[in-house]
């Protein structure tokens, strides 16, 4: 059979869910994400050869927020490599993202990387021996440098926002600073964790961003290496695993695909020596991923039979 047009695809698929009506509830904890407009969809696909195929608002920067722990995981494991597992568990949590539940039982050490605890465990780990302006710098400098993009920012009214009203990241913190997990003044590895999660990106950009993690840890474009390609292999793992938090089951199931998403509805999704695909519709569903995102990404690998675990 011959392979369908990829830009027709993401386009029919961008318009397919434009026109449904069920769209998920946008976050409103906080207020910068809760006005934003519920039938905003955007889609893109980068593959091996680097063609964009685009839909729908594929430029329109949103708020990445728990996208951000696939690149600090990555970050973190450049900085300090498998010692991090010391630090922060493998293993999905079957709990919602923002759970403490496990905390008590596993002696602080929180069950994966994506959920909230684990990635303030991992950005704890990014901060050690920097200031937290250097640690941002850092983190932020890493998302230009794989979009190949230096318009990329962090939306300092979110941040501030995350900073206001994270009672319960401030709560995972202290309870996991108690057991010795984390090591920085509490205060500041929040600071560093609430700014890389409102960090502002398109479709576009993230899709650029996760390049490296679809084509065995290297840039296509470039042929530079970011990370070696066992390490993109395990990171793609733990996104299969956790990247949906207790959702993450349902996600394999569906798309069949690794995946992180975050709660301003935007999911980034990797088809190994495929594509890097991120979709953004900011409707959640119950366990805080986006609702048509998920929706979007079943019809693309339905339709392209890019499931890893086959058509
Ligand atoms: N900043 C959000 C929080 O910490 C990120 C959560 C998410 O995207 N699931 O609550």
């Amino acid at each position: 059979d011959a392979v369908p047009d990829l830009d027709r695809v993401v386009k029919e698929i961008a318009e397919e869910m434009r026109q449904r009506p069920d769209r998920g509830e946008v976050a409103s904890y906080i207020p910068e994400l809760a006005r934003v407009d519920s039938d905003a969809f955007g889609l893109v696909v980068i593959d091996a050869e680097g063609r964009v195929a685009a839909g729908g608002d594929s430029e329109t920067p949103f708020s990445i927020q728990s996208i951000s722990k696939a690149f600090t995981l990555t970050l973190a494991l450049g900085m300090v490599g498998d010692r991090l597992w010391r630090r922060v568990g493998r293993e999905p949590s079957g709990s919602p993202f923002n759970s403490i539940v496990q905390l008590e039982r596993e002696r602080g050490i929180p069950r994966n990387p994506f959920i909230n605890a684990g990635a303030i465990a991992v950005t704890d780990v990014i901060l050690s021996g920097h200031q937290p302006r250097e640690a941002l710098g850092e983190i932020l400098r890493f998302m230009r440098f794989l979009a190949d993009d230096s318009s990329i920012v962090i939306d300092e009214a979110v941040a501030a926002s995350e900073q206001r009203t994270g009672f319960r990241n401030a709560a995972l913190a202290h309870y996991m600073k108690s057991f010795g997990v984390i090591e920085n003044p509490v205060d500041f590895t929040l600071g560093v964790y609430f700014h890389h999660c409102a960090i502002s990106m398109s479709c576009r950009q993230l899709a650029m961003a996760g390049r490296f993690l679809a084509y065995s840890g290297r840039n296509p474009a470039t042929g530079h290496s970011v990370v070696p390609p066992e390490r993109a292999r395990r990171i793609n793992a733990v996104m299969l695993t956790c990247g949906h938090y207790d959702g993450s089951g349902e996600f394999a199931y569906r798309v069949g695909l690794p995946g992180k998403s975050g709660v301003g509805g935007g999911i980034l999704a990797i088809a190994p020596g495929k594509a890097s695909i991120a979709v953004w519709s900011p409707g959640l569903d119950a366990s805080g991923n986006s609702h048509l995102g998920r929706i979007a990404l079943e019809a693309l690998t339905r339709r392209l039979g890019w499931s890893i675990f086959g058509t």
